[in-house]
């Protein structure tokens, strides 16, 4: 299926909720959700009430645009949590949290997931020492993840950028560019609000 390229802000308004996906704009008094509440298109106004099917299709939707994945990887990551030890809702978060692109976003490189796709995309990290260009690729406890060395004037604007950054626990990060995973991440970690057993039940039909 192919990337979604429509307006982002319509994606959140069909959410009810903000999604981040625009960077900057999202916490800058600019967001169109703040200004419209409203789902888009003519009867987007109008309250509707959501099957079970519909509340749960919606909240998958949400994760899966809030994190940028496509439909079938969305659905191997399912499978995947799914196969794994513990509460299936969580291992699929956990999937998620993992996702190189993700990482960037975490370490406050990138104002959005869509951003940190794009940098990772461009080859300007290393994992392990190794050229990393892959944005789904997984970390795992002991990895670092590091900003390659560049002359670039943006990139370098964003490692100053990171001393702001707070990480979520299971990062540990030098604000010289590069970051540590110390622990698996775990659900508290992850303050994007989403009801990840909906999706489980979801996919479990
Ligand atoms: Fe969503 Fe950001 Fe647009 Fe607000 S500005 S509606 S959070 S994409």
């Amino acid at each position: 299926m192919a990337r979604y390229t429509g307006p982002s802000c319509k994606l959140c308004r069909r959410e009810g909720q903000k999604l981040y996906l625009k960077g900057e704009r999202c916490t800058s008094g600019m967001c169109a959700l703040d200004r419209r509440k409203s789902a888009p298109g003519q009867h987007g106004a109008a309250k509707k009430k959501l099957t079970e099917y519909g509340t749960q299709l919606r909240e998958k939707q949400k994760a899966k645009r809030y994190y940028g994945v496509l439909e079938k990887q969305f659905l191997n990551y399912y499978k995947k949590a799914d196969n794994q030890e513990g509460i299936a809702g969580e291992n699929l978060l956990r999937l998620l949290e993992r996702r190189l692109d993700n990482v960037v976003f975490r370490m406050g490189l990138a104002t959005s997931h869509k951003e940190a796709r794009q940098l990772v995309l461009h080859g300007h990290f290393t994992l392990n020492g190794h050229k990393a260009n892959i944005p789904s690729i997984l970390v795992k406890v002991g990895d670092v993840i590091a900003v390659k060395e560049t002359e670039s004037p943006k990139i370098k604007a964003l490692v100053e950028a990171m001393a702001d950054t707070v990480a979520p626990k299971w990062l540990e990060l030098d604000k010289n560019g590069s970051a540590k995973v110390i622990a698996m991440p775990e659900r508290d970690d992850i303050d994007f609000e989403i009801n990840e057993q909906l999706i489980i039940e979801l996919y479990s039909k």
